[in-house]
């Protein structure tokens, strides 16, 4: 497919303006000023509809199809948030506007945050993080100011062997050194090496509960014991809480901070790099700590305030607002009883599509799963690996799950079906799965050259990601 630059025909516009009637007036640009050349594509409106047109189609979104990414979520995004979002008294927003003129908007904020206290049972929540990982990082800040202010250097956080690359990542970041739990045989947390690995030097522990084998981590309580016994935090990284919601909170596990990521658990739509938005949540103690701005309300009032012991700003502005609006009016639309449902389906149907898969693939923990599970390619015929059962995947129209993660789990497929899903889409998977463990036992070589369909073939991804090309260049 040519790029829109080599499709340029001189003198083609979109525009037809009328003639100038009013004075044609000479204005002195400085010299500096002034574009020498200006190298935009010339197209005509239809041509520049159907590249961009053509272009969607090449894609493939939760729109599109069954999109199982366990961990990362694409849930289908109902389209009344899409509608909600897009009022201009929302989308026209200034943020620089003064608190009695956005009153509405800072009434949603405001709002919000009491709804993830309430789902939580946490004190309180900040909107302002970007993203889940923006979230962990100003999570371990407040890890980092709680200690320094109580006069106590501590400088190690612990994290599971199955834990997201970003839970380390965000410590190492905020300067602390990181630690690695081992995982015990159930898939769990093993209690026993946090225990060996504790001492007053540690800071905190990060855990997922459900952890990313879609396992929930039954010793969660004995945990936070074990840890507050030693003075120090719980961090629940709850990026994914599709699993909990009406169900189980948070602050009664005996987590002192957490993280949700509004793009996964809350429905708005995310991938290619953002927008998201990654609320944290903290218990009573901590609250203080929290960036500034924080919103108040006072009588009918709502109004910004800020404490001197935050942790302070750690972003312009209030959060994502796009996103707090979307995830408001999802919650707002499900209601209580709506938000458990979410949950109950969401274990369902991925038990559902376990119990399908089970007996053609490899399932390393053996056990009944929360919102997701993880199968590999461990006893697959003649050599195809997880990345060849991801290309075929989309021959059959589907996209692959989460592949090669978690990273204890050698070839891991991990499957996240959601809670809108048809028993109808999720039996068709099933028996491409299904087909495709055939295919590679018959005739392997079509699940190792796949995929055929797509407009792409097998792509470089290492050379992609270290070399991308990002702009057109002329030659
Ligand atoms: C997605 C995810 C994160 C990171 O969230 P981002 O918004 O991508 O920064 C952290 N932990 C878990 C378990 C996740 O699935």
């Amino acid at each position: 497919m040519k790029l829109i630059f080599e499709k340029t025909s001189p003198g083609r516009k979109g525009i037809t303006l009328p003639e100038l009637d009013t004075p044609d007036v000479e204005i002195d640009i400085p010299e500096t000023s002034v574009r020498k050349e200006l190298d935009l594509p010339e197209l005509g409106e239809v041509d520049v509809v159907r590249h961009y047109t053509a272009l969607s189609k090449r894609n493939f979104g939760v729109d599109s199809g069954f999109y199982p990414l366990g961990s990362c979520t694409m849930k289908y995004n109902p389209k009344i948030n899409e509608d909600i979002a897009r009022l201009p008294g929302f989308s026209e927003l200034n943020p620089m506007s003064q608190e009695e003129n956005v009153q509405g908007a800072m009434k949603i904020m405001y709002n919000l945050e009491q709804f993830l206290c309430e789902i939580t049972g946490m004190s309180a929540f900040t909107l302002q993080p970007a993203a889940g990982s923006h979230g962990e990082l100003t999570g371990v800040m407040i890890m980092k100011k709680y200690f320094k202010d109580k006069g106590e250097d501590r400088r190690i956080i612990l994290i599971p062997d199955s834990a997201h690359g970003t839970n380390p990542a965000s410590a190492a970041m905020c300067g602390f050194s990181v630690k690695t739990i081992n995982s015990c045989k159930e898939g769990e947390i093993d209690i026993n090496n946090l225990k060996e690995n504790l001492d007053k030097n540690v800071a905190g522990l990060m855990l997922t509960n459900p952890n990313t084998l879609g396992i929930f981590e039954r010793e969660v309580m004995e945990i936070a014991r074990i840890l507050h016994d030693n003075g120090s935090l719980f961090y629940c990284d709850g990026a994914n809480m599709n699993a909990l919601l009406g169900i189980a909170k948070v602050a009664d596990m005996g987590f002192d901070i957490m993280h949700f990521n509004l793009h996964k658990t809350f429905s708005t739509p995310h991938g290619g790099g953002g927008p998201g938005a990654g609320p944290i949540g903290v218990t009573k103690k901590l609250e203080i700590l929290l960036p500034n701005p924080r919103i108040k309300k006072e009588g009918e009032k709502y109004c910004y305030y800020s404490n001197d012991e935050s942790i302070g700003r750690i972003r312009a502005f209030f959060g994502n607002f796009g996103v707090i609006v979307r995830a408001y009016t999802y919650i707002k639309t499900l209601g209580a009883e709506g938000l458990r449902e979410v949950s109950e389906n969401a274990v369902l149907n991925a038990n559902y599509l376990l119990a399908k898969l089970k007996d053609d693939y490899n399932l390393p923990y053996k056990r009944i799963c929360k919102h997701e599970f993880v199968i590999n390619d461990m006893n697959m015929p003649n050599n195809v690996t997880t990345a060849d059962i991801a290309k075929r995947l989309l021959d059959y129209g589907f996209h692959s799950p989460t592949i090669y993660f978690p990273l204890i789990v050698h070839g891991a497929m991990m499957i996240e079906p959601t809670e809108t899903e048809s028993k109808q889409t999720m039996d068709e998977f099933a028996e491409a799965m299904i087909s495709i463990k055939k295919e590679a036992e018959e005739t392997p070589d079509v699940v190792k050259n796949s995929p055929f369909k797509t407009p792409v073939r097998r792509l470089d991804a290492v050379m992609a990601a270290r070399n991308p090309i990002l702009k057109f260049e002329k030659h």
